[in-house]
């Protein structure tokens, strides 16, 4: 296994996240695009390795949250011919007096407010050519992007210098699939994209993606499918596993009188057990909530976390296994194909999303699955 010297090891499937890139546009959105979300380092599995498989599997569309984001992304890309590099765009927008850097880097804005357009057209006028921008429009979730009037305003008014290549709003309910809200904001970026004819129209994330072609329009911005989690609230997940997290057992103890396992003695064995300490903890994104709720698989077979998770270690309780089939150096997955990123977010009583940007920096990434 590849990893550090302890063998704990983040493994990230690049096939898998062609295998999803592909399930979703060739799939599930034929008449769309994608424009893949590699924001927070591609969701904590590294933006770079992550975006150049899926530029090698056709992807020609980015986005990310930050102008650092954007810039560092670019810098993958250095060595690929100019025409065939990708279109990067920044989600937060053009913050005030970054506009040269993100020309610098062929970052593309997503313009949120009247003033990120009005500064974005005065560095167009300044460098004498025209650039291009999204726009995000706000249909109903209050965070980011024009409102409806500013947007029709915007498009009375173009201003000189800045060409809009994307119309997008962003759906706040998706992962609900009955919810009325989704349908209301779909009227309702229906009548904006409307205002930008010549502009493609990008609205679904993974959950929109997944509510059916009206929602697709030229682009849509799957991040979490991508990486393996259930987009949804409920329902089978349609997408491969990415993320495997592993780990070998450092310690084992044979119990045999009654005690106490870890932090505030959280846990009490009474009878003769077994126990194995292995080397992660929340330093790691193992979240602490998964004290006495997480599940790990050794062989396949499900052993429960005891006692507090620490910093820096966990213990399992491997009682049911054969003293043969679990010793110390034996490899524990936390994350993968068994114990999947869905089931570890319900047992930390959150979402895939935030188990998946968690991941510590300790973690070794390797990438598997494709030649790199
Ligand atoms: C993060 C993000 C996405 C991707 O969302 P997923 O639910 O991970 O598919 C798409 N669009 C915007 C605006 C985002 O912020």
């Amino acid at each position: 296994m590849a990893g550090d010297r302890t063998g704990t090891a983040l493994l990230v499937d690049l096939a898998a996240i062609v295998a999803n890139y592909n399930l979703i546009c060739a799939g599930l959105a034929p008449g769309a695009k994608c424009m893949a979300v590699v924001k927070a380092d591609a969701y904590g599995l590294g933006a770079g390795p992550v975006a150049q498989a899926l530029w090698r599997a056709g992807c020609r569309q980015f986005a990310v949250a930050t102008i650092d984001e954007g810039m560092s992304l670019r810098a993958a890309f250095e060595d690929v011919p100019l025409e065939a590099t990708p279109e990067i765009f920044v989600l937060h927008g053009l913050y005030p007096g970054t506009a040269e850097d993100f020309a610098a880097a062929w970052l593309t804005p997503m313009l949120n407010t009247p003033a990120q357009v009005g500064e974005w057209a005065r560095f167009a006028e300044s460098v004498g050519r025209p650039l291009g921008a999204g726009v995000h429009i706000d249909t109903g979730m209050t965070r980011l992007g024009l409102s409806p009037a500013e947007a029709r305003d915007l498009a009375e008014r173009p201003p000189r210098g800045v060409t809009v290549q994307v119309v997008m709003s962003h759906l706040a309910c998706a992962d609900e699939v009955g919810h009325a809200k989704n349908a209301e904001q779909l009227v309702a970026f229906r009548a904006v994209r409307g205002l930008f004819p010549a502009a493609r129209a990008s609205f679904a994330n993974s959950a929109g993606t997944l509510l059916g072609p009206d929602y697709h329009f030229e682009l849509v911005r799957p991040g979490i499918a991508l990486y393996g989690g259930n987009p949804l609230v409920s329902g089978v997940n349609k997408f491969r596993q990415v993320a495997q997290l592993k780990a070998k057992i450092v310690q084992l103890h044979r119990v045999d009188t009654p005690r106490s396992v870890g932090y505030g003695a959280a846990h009490s064995i009474t009878g003769p057990a077994r126990i194995a300490t292995v080397p992660v903890g929340y330093a790691d994104g193992y979240l602490r909530s998964l004290s006495r709720r997480g599940i790990a698989s050794i062989n396949g077979v499900r052993v429960p976390v005891v006692g507090r998770v620490s910093m820096d270690l966990i213990t399992l309780d491997v009682s049911r296994l054969a003293e043969r089939d679990c010793a110390v150096g034996t490899e524990v997955e936390l994350l993968g194909n068994t114990v999947t990123l869905d089931e570890v977010a319900a047992s930390a009583g959150t979402i895939p999303y935030e188990i998946l940007t968690r991941l510590g920096p300790r973690l070794r990434r390797s990438y598997i699955g494709e030649a790199a």
